[in-house]
């Protein structure tokens, strides 16, 4: 297949699409803009986004439900461009499951194989294959209505399965369920793409479910990516603000570049980086870095190399969250509070109090310099 070597081949690429919804001038929305993505066969494949970022939209256009307004979609390099919803070998699981409610478990799952008049023996040995899979065995002369909502859900995925699709699209399955069932379902879900082996592109607003589900996952805001890795990736390398931001929690330090490997943070004291400054940094006024709460450590007396980045600091708030203990510092140097996260088992007897002086460091390894 001209796979090259150790590179994971391509098996759903989007190109330059845009959907421009409205007139033009001023009314018209760019839902998607510009967007391209290499999605690999057998990926499970995260669309992460806040609301109205154009998840939705950019699925869409993959089913062809919704024509682009420019681009192209291709899977294994063939352009999809002009086949109808039900010629794409892509089906899609939709948040509210939109099973017939007339129809037993069974009829809704067979439905799209009749439609394509496969053969009743066929069909009925189908029903039972994806029933199994979705671990709804016995189940198939129920009405929906006679179900759970999580078994709803496992309807919905059995009957997009059924039609052996390439791509199944996900948008946001899970957010109709309960947090214990959900859970349930973010390793139900993996396990079932890893069985079958067919392309999960799963759209989400819950950066949970991204991080643990996801082979890789693209960062969405206002229709375009804003960075594609895999979760640890994005996690621990976000490449600015946003995705900082938006993917666990971050603390955000302004600095100005003084030196190659190193930021003034006012007058008197600076911040040490363990990697050299990228030359399109360099000549800012002003450079946003992020570090980790849990990537912050609170130190006593000892005196520790530059690269520790200590500083002074004065308690604001403690916060208590089970199994990890919060605290939020004032520290001398530094404009906006940062907080620094503590596993308690490790840690039950070095919890500072409210007020209390202390000194935070801040280890150069743990920061990441940010785009503008
Ligand atoms: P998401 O799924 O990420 O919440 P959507 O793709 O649904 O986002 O929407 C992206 C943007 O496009 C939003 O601003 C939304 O209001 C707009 N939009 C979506 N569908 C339509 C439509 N049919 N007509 C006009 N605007 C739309
Ligand atoms: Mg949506």
């Amino acid at each position: 297949m001209g796979d090259r070597e150790g590179a994971p081949s391509v098996g759903l690429a989007v190109r330059n699409i845009t959907k421009v919804f409205g007139a033009a001038g001023a009314a018209a929305v760019h839902a998607v803009d510009d967007l391209s993505l290499d999605i690999h066969r057998n990926e499970f494949f995260t669309l992460l986004g806040p609301s109205g970022c154009g998840k939705t939209t950019l699925l869409r256009m993959i089913a062809g439900l919704e024509q682009p307004t420019s681009g192209a979609v291709l899977l294994d390099d063939e352009p999809l461009q002009g086949l109808p919803p039900f010629r794409r070998p892509v089906n899609t699981v939709f948040q509210s499951y939109a099973l017939f409610p007339h129809m037993s478990v069974g009829e809704n799952i067979a439905f799209g194989m009749q439609m394509r008049r496969l053969e009743a023996a066929t069909v009925a040995r189908k029903v039972e294959e994806v029933l199994a899979l979705v671990r709804l065995e016995g189940l198939s002369d129920r009405r929906p209505s006679q179900l759970s909502g999580g078994q709803q859900q496992r309807v919905a995925l059995a009957r997009a399965l059924a039609n052996q699709p390439k791509v199944l699209l996900l948008d946001e399955p899970l957010s109709a369920l309960d947090l214990k069932l959900r859970k349930q379902m973010r390793l139900e879900l993996k396990r079932l793409q890893k069985a079958t082996g067919i392309i999960f592109v799963f759209v989400t607003h819950d950066q949970d479910e991204a991080l643990i589900m996801s082979d890789r996952l693209a960062v969405l805001s206002a229709g375009r990516i804003l960075q594609v890795g895999t979760p640890e990736d994005i996690y621990k390398r976000p490449r600015s603000r946003f995705v900082a931001d938006f993917i666990g929690d971050s603390n955000i330090i302004l600095g100005q570049p003084k030196a190659p490997d190193r930021l003034a943070l006012g007058e008197a004291a600076h911040l040490h980086l363990a990697e050299p400054l990228r030359p399109e940094h360099a000549g800012a006024a002003e450079l946003p870095v992020a570090i980790r709460p849990e990537s912050c450590r609170l130190v006593n007396g000892a005196a520790l190399e530059d690269n520790a980045n200590v500083f002074p600091a004065r308690v604001r708030e403690i916060e208590y969250l089970g199994a990890d203990t919060c605290v939020v510092l004032d520290v001398a140097p530094l404009r906006a509070p940062i907080t620094v996260r503590l596993r308690n088992v490790e840690a039950e007897d070095t919890v500072p109090r409210e007020g209390d002086a202390v000194r935070v460091s801040l280890p150069a390894a743990a920061l990441r310099v940010l785009d503008l």
